[in-house]
This record gives C-alpha cells, structure tokens and sequence, in this order.
C-alpha cells in the first residue's frame, strides 16, 4: 500500500509528513481535544452531496440522508441547511433530525419493527412517507392512522431479490432477507394497502444493501422495480415516486466504486429507456455522504511484540470504531506524523477485553509510544454505532470547516455514563 494515497477525497492529506484535516493540523486537535477524537470535514460532506446533487440536475429528485450512518445533530443540520430529506428508522431518530431542524415533511419512515407509538408520534407530525416492509405492519399502521383520523402515506419496500456482492451482515435486498416484501408479494401487498382507509399510497421503494461498489445490482434492482411499478400501475394504483434506496460504497482500502453522479447517469439512462425518466425519485444514502469524511484519531500506548504478532495497542477500540469487530471491516490507520525508521507489522487493537477488539490486522506501522494514529474512512457506521462497554465513555467529535473547528459533541464523562442508573435501597 503507498502510504501517501488517502482515499479520503478533501477531507485528509498530509503537508510534508504531518496529516491535516482541510486547514487544521490533526495533531493540533489531538492535543486540544484528547484522543480518541473523531474529526469530519465539512468540505467532504457537502463534495459528497454535490456529486449526487450535480447527477440529478434537471431531475425530479431528492436526497433523504440515512442518518443511521451518522446521526449527529451538527451533522444533520449540516445536511438539512444543504436540502437534505432524512431517512429515519426509529422513533430516536425521528426526535433527532427535528431537534436538527428537519421538517417532518422531509422525512422518510423506514425499517421493519416501527413501534405503534413510533407510527402515531410520525402521524402526529405529518412526516413525508412511511415505507412498509411488511403486510402486518400494513394493518398496523392502518389502524394507528384511522384511530387518529388521518391517512397514512406509504410506499412499500420491496426486496428485489438481487445479490448486492457485498457483505452478507450488508446485504438487505436478497430472499431469506428479514427486509422488505418479496418481489413476488409484492402486488398483492400493493392491493391491500390501496383497499385500507387508513393508508394513501405514494410510492415504492427498496434498499439492496450497503458498500456496493458495483453498478450491476443497482440496475438490476431498477429493472426488478420497474416491472412491478408497470404491473402495479396496470393494477389501477398509481406509484408517484420511486425510491432507490441508499448503499453506495466508498473506499476503504482499494474499492473503486462509481462515483455517484457517475451511477446516476447510468441508472437515470434505463428509467428513460423505460420510459420512467420523468418519476419523482427519491434516494437514501448514508454512508457514502459521510464515510469519506471523517477519521478517528487516537494514541497508540504500548507497542507488545509477540512470539506470533506484534500488537500495537491504541487508545480507540471496538466500542469506538465497531466495524473490524462486526463486520470484518478494513479501515486505513495512518501516522498522524510521518516519521522515519523500520516498520513493524503487528496488529492494531484497543484496550477493550474481548480478541474481537481489533481495529487492523498485520499492519505495517513505524510507531512508538505516545505517537497519534489516524483511523480513516471513519464517518459512517462509527460514532453512531459507537457504545460503552467497558464503561468507556464515547469520544468527542470535531467539524473541521477551513481553519474552524467546531466542537459538536464533547467527550462523554462518567457522569454520563451513571446518569440514569441507580443503587438499590
Ligand atoms: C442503512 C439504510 C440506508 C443507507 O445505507 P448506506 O449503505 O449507508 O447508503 C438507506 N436506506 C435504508 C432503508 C437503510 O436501512
């Protein structure tokens, strides 16, 4: 791996041998802030954005963020000052992109398990879409909305039945998935949701799965999905949008996934071959707006050589950045300051009790104690996955913005972390 090639677009680069985040010294952030810091750039969001907003220009489309990839409220707002729908998946995130300063109308409902009190708190509000991802839930939410005298709107989340090649804990859009309805349901399901008085429906959408890098199954789901738009239509229930999900991947190590303006050109083609091009679209993407756009800084505090493995323990772990340990993930881990002298390969690993606390396995690194590390590509699916086992409190998160720096979540402290358990008598 050349050490110099970032896959971090604007948001990282060094200057000789010291790493900066857009105009700040990420060494200088480390010692004003402690490790370990989570540090975004406000530049590589909204390039992100750009690149999805520059592939729908002219069209009739939409950009709902899947805040599950990162949920924080500076980051949301962030998104909603820049025309960003949201899509939600839990009544949290419903009360959080509204403290962001969302509007309930630009907000999408997703996921499998919405709560009755979870649908009446959306009804309530007046949220955009609740996209169903089953039959009963279609009841449900039917009867929520009748007993508060209004029409829920729906779209129907389809499973497409395609392979995304990605990771299997990824992929959603496969049979023998818990998402969506099966493809072959899919009519019949679309027939009972326009007989209910509760619901309205206005759309169709599905959500393959996540870190695709490859435009085949995209366009295969849009064919999968055009299909039954036609077989629905034809069935006397108008679709007014088509909502393509998100999981467009980013890179990690040596993916190449397309960029997004370039899958769009290639996906807007078809819906125009077939006749769709001027459907309202919606799309959900999470990690590829935030991915790219953050690293997590730590401190590396011992160095173990082994007999097997060389460990290089750091102050992050598992409870920080959770994807080695769910998914197997590869995350780049670079020198804060590059310095000279003999590599050692050895694996990176937090203090956490559990050999799944990993971060990078044989990893060619000239560290020593007391040195800083950068965890790259760590915007999405970190902080917000981020817990307190071991009782470690969650780490801080700084927006760089130029030479700004915005502090938009301080480090968590033990206070915190009691707050709301108590002693018995
Ligand atoms: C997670 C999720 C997304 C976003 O996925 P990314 O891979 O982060 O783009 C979009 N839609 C739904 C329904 C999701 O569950």
């Amino acid at each position: 791996m050349n050490p110099t090639h970032l896959p971090q677009g604007p948001a990282v680069r060094y200057e000789g041998d010291v790493l900066f985040v857009e105009d700040v010294r990420v060494a200088d952030l480390a010692r004003e802030h402690g490790t370990p810091l989570f540090v975004y750039s406000r530049a590589a969001m909204l390039a992100a954005l750009s690149a999805y907003q520059r592939g729908f220009a002219g069209r009739k489309a939409r950009v709902f963020y899947a805040l599950k990839a990162n949920s924080s409220l500076a980051i949301l707002q962030l998104f909603a000052r820049a025309g960003c729908g949201f899509d939600i998946v839990s009544g949290g995130e419903l009360e959080r992109v509204l403290a962001a300063g969302a509007q309930p109308a630009d907000i999408i409902f997703s996921g499998v398990g919405k709560t009755r009190h979870e649908m009446r708190r959306a009804l309530e509000l007046g949220i955009h879409c609740f996209n169903v991802e089953s039959e009963p839930e279609l009841e449900v939410l039917n009867a929520v909305a009748t007993g508060l005298g209004v029409r829920a709107p729906v779209s129907l989340r389809v499973n497409p039945d395609v392979n995304p090649l990605t990771h299997p804990y990824i992929s959603t859009g496969l049979k023998g998935s818990k998402f969506g309805i099966a493809h072959k349901d899919a009519l019949r399901a679309y027939r009972q949701a326009a007989a209910l008085p509760g619901l309205r429906v206005v759309g169709i959408d599905c959500h393959i799965g996540s870190q695709i890098t490859n435009v085949t199954p995209y366009l295969d789901a849009m064919d999968r999905m055009l299909d039954l738009v036609t077989a629905i239509e034809a069935a006397g229930i108008p679709i007014a949008h088509i909502d393509f999900g998100g999981g467009l991947g980013i890179v990690y190590n040596d993916e190449q996934p397309p960029a997004a303006d370039a899958l769009w050109q290639r996906l807007l083609a078809k819906l125009d071959a077939r006749g769709f091009g001027d459907r309202q679209l919606l799309v959900e993407p999470g990690r590829s707006l935030v991915g790219n756009a953050g690293i997590c800084v730590t401190e590396v505090l011992y160095l173990k050589p082994g007999e097997q493995k060389n460990f290089c323990i750091i102050d992050a772990a598992m409870n920080d950045l959770p994807r080695p340990a769910m998914y197997e993930a590869f995350h780049q881990i670079v020198p804060v300051q590059r310095r000279a002298g003999a590599a050692m390969v050895c694996d990176v690993v937090g203090p956490v009790c559990e050999s799944g606390d990993w971060i990078g396995r044989d990893r060619a690194l000239s560290a020593q104690a007391g040195d800083l590390l950068a965890v790259l590509s760590a915007g999405a699916y970190c902080m917000s996955m981020a817990s307190n086992y071991n009782s470690r409190g969650r780490a801080a998160e700084v927006l760089v913005d130029g030479s700004q720096v915005h502090v938009i979540r301080e480090r968590e402290s033990i206070e915190d972390q009691l707050r709301n358990e108590t002693l018995l008598p």
